[in-house]
């Protein structure tokens, strides 16, 4: 065996959601959003495939994409990074503050590829459970170099009011609080609206689920503009490429497209929680573009199991015995595919 870092060979590796290549299978387990991008997005990547633009390097840190964000979220294009997914971002966040040896903390249950990212730099992680209705506990641990706090959360969906995001940054300060905002836009607040007075909080976003470009590979950060400046050092210089930028940036400035998208899956989203609950599922309200589905009366894993016999694809989702479904909000048809197959299973 070669020399690999015990780190790296004492962990499991993340293991992402099923992606089956089976066009046949209604996929509601990567909460991928149902609808296409915008059409801009397509004429904007059929304009960049030119011999020119793909012989050259791309904008290394996406000024044209930070000139459009900065405009769209009120934000100073300074302020922002970008990345290779937002997944890029958060590891570049990890090697940005968190030393060997180092701590990163996160609530639990929630985003597993933290625990992850701390196994990868070497770094210990602490889970804080999130109290019995999904908010912060009452003390937080303090010491860690970096905390995660992904709002919505992932798999409940729900939300954490902002006045306790700025609770839990004043307690970890002067480290920085990691605001994951994957589902910020099914939300009807972000934290960004507290960034120029909270100066240790960073916001991180992605196009892969609101603006419908999980494909394509593209989130960023907005922290403070000095913030951003030594985070640039860490990240690989040209992290996004010609085209991934040409379609966030043609994505984010179509915001009436974006808008009517996320207003159908807001109402399939609706439809869904009303109706899990007469099938015997307990469902959480939920802030983002997926529902949290959990059962007292029977196991759900087998349930998981049928419905991808039936080419129906959901998230099982289990931390340490807390187990349930994770299934995203898709088009009406799919919500009306997995009601029909759950009622003839049940
Ligand atoms: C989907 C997701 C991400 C990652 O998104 P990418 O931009 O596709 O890397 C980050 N955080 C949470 C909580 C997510 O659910």
């Amino acid at each position: 065996m070669l020399p690999i870092r015990s780190n790296i060979r004492a962990m499991a590796g993340y293991v992402p959601g099923e992606q089956l290549n089976d066009p046949d299978i209604v996929k509601l387990n990567t909460n991928e959003n149902p609808y296409p991008p915008s059409p801009r997005v397509f004429e904007a990547v059929r304009a960049a495939l030119t011999g020119d633009r793909l012989r050259k390097y791309p904008q290394p840190l996406g000024d044209t994409f930070r000139r459009a964000a900065g405009r769209v979220l009120n934000v100073d294009p300074d302020g922002i990074l970008i990345g290779n997914g937002s997944d890029d971002i958060l590891t570049i966040l990890t090697r940005a503050f968190v030393p060997e040896g180092g701590l990163i903390a996160s609530p639990t249950p929630s985003y597993i590829l933290y625990k992850s990212l701390a196994e990868l730099q070497g770094a210990r992680f602490e889970k804080v459970p999130f109290t019995p209705d999904w908010q912060l506990p009452g003390r937080w641990p303090t010491g860690a170099h970096l905390t995660f706090l992904p709002n919505p959360n992932s798999p409940s969906g729900t939300v954490v009011p902002l006045a306790e995001v700025e609770r839990l940054a004043a307690a970890v300060a002067p480290a920085p609080l990691v605001l994951d905002e994957a589902y910020a836009d099914f939300a009807d607040a972000s934290g960004l609206e507290l960034l120029p007075r909270v100066p240790n909080l960073i916001v991180t976003r992605t196009f892969s689920k609101s603006y419908a470009l999980a494909g394509i590979r593209f989130g960023f950060a907005v922290a403070a503009p000095a913030v951003v400046r030594e985070l640039a050092k860490v990240k690989d210089s040209y992290n996004c490429d010609v085209l991934s930028l040409a379609a966030a940036t043609a994505a984010i400035e179509d915001q009436d497209y974006f808008r009517e998208v996320r207003a159908k899956i807001l109402a399939t989203r609706t439809r869904l929680t009303a109706a899990l609950p007469a099938l015997g599922f307990e469902v959480t309200p939920s802030h983002a573009n997926f529902l949290w589905c959990r059962r007292a009366d029977r196991p759900v894993k087998p349930l998981y199991e049928e419905l991808k016999r039936r080419k129906i694809l959901v998230r099982y989702m289990n931390y340490d015995g807390y187990d349930g479904l994770r299934v995203t909000a898709g088009t009406d048809a799919e919500a009306d595919r997995l009601l029909a197959e759950l009622r003839s299973i049940l």
